[in-house]
């Protein structure tokens, strides 16, 4: 049986059905005793509200809860302001991120990066919050070169970041490799794969375009053969991921992070296969 923590990731749903359904994905993923519960963060004010909603409610739940948080569409004040919020409501775990600029917003924000947003926090909040950062094994798609990403990583971890989790990637040897070329940076923090269900093909295809996520040809091909049989796309894509994360747990990876599209059944599927209980 396996006992490596996990998490998983939500977005703040925009609807009162939306949050009705999330309530009853958290109470079946619950029951796999995940670590925390993650809800992402937008660059718009009412999205930004809809987090701090969200969270809420998982706090209010007895869960652990960790907010993302980014430096796009945000300003110094507002995220002090947030930061002392979620202090005061007893959350002990930050994901901190630059984020992305939607089409047609202006400017970035007053921080640039996220190893900035990384050191505001330290400034502000001193050791009261874990802190969580992006990495990429496959390299963020605006990255100079590797090395460069790389050492920009580490930016992010000596500016005060205690762990990382990945975006999500389907090749167990980016991963491995990632983490060697971090060591042999000196960067030994834990580093959590982010691990994406293969649910609808065409979102999973149109997510990794757009996040520099490679999908092997040896996936995409079946998987594109599948066209809208989803029983064939959900038994392929279970088994390719299981399988991915039974190397990354036997190759030492520290635990698992699922993004959840807000959804149980798959998650669950893949964890039950693991042995999670
Ligand atoms: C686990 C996870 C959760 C996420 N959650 C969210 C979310 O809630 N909301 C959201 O909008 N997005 C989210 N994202 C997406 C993320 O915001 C984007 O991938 C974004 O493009 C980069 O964010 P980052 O924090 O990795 O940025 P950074 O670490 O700032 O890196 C961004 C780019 O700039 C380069 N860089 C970094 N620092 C410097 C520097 N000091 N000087 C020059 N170049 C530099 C890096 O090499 C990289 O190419 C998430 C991604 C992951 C992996």
């Amino acid at each position: 049986m396996n006992n490596k923590p996990i998490s998983f990731e939500f977005f703040p749903p925009q609807t009162p059905e939306g949050t009705d359904k999330l309530k009853a994905v958290r109470q079946q993923l619950a029951a796999l005793k995940p670590e925390f519960f993650s809800v992402t963060f937008g660059a718009g004010g009412s999205t930004q509200e809809r987090t701090l909603e969200a969270i809420r409610q998982i706090h209010a739940e007895g869960h652990q809860a960790a907010p993302h948080i980014s430096c796009v569409g945000s300003t110094r004040e507002g995220i002090r302001t947030l930061l002392h919020t979620y202090r005061d409501m007893g959350i002990k775990r930050i994901v901190a991120l630059r984020g992305d600029m939607p089409s047609g917003m202006g400017s970035i924000g007053e921080f640039h990066y996220a190893n900035e947003l990384v050191s505001f926090i330290r400034a502000e909040t001193g050791d009261h919050f874990h802190i969580e950062v992006a990495a990429y094994p496959e390299f963020h798609p605006q990255a100079r070169s590797p090395r460069d990403d790389l050492d920009n990583f580490k930016r992010k971890m000596d500016a005060g970041a205690n762990s990382a989790i990945t975006q999500y990637f389907y090749n167990p040897d980016a991963y491995f490799r990632f983490v060697e070329d971090c060591e042999k940076l000196g960067v030994t923090a834990p580093i959590v794969p982010g691990i994406m269900p293969i649910g609808k093909f065409s979102q999973l295809a149109r997510f990794s375009d757009a996040c520099g996520a490679e999908i092997p040809r040896w996936i995409r091909k079946p998987l594109e053969s599948f066209g809208d049989d989803s029983v064939a796309v959900r038994e392929f894509g279970l088994h390719v991921v299981a399988e991915l994360c039974e190397k990354l747990l036997a190759g030492g990876a520290p635990g698992l992070h699922f993004y959840t599209l807000n959804q149980a059944a798959l998650s669950v599927e893949i964890l039950q296969r693991l042995g999670y209980r």
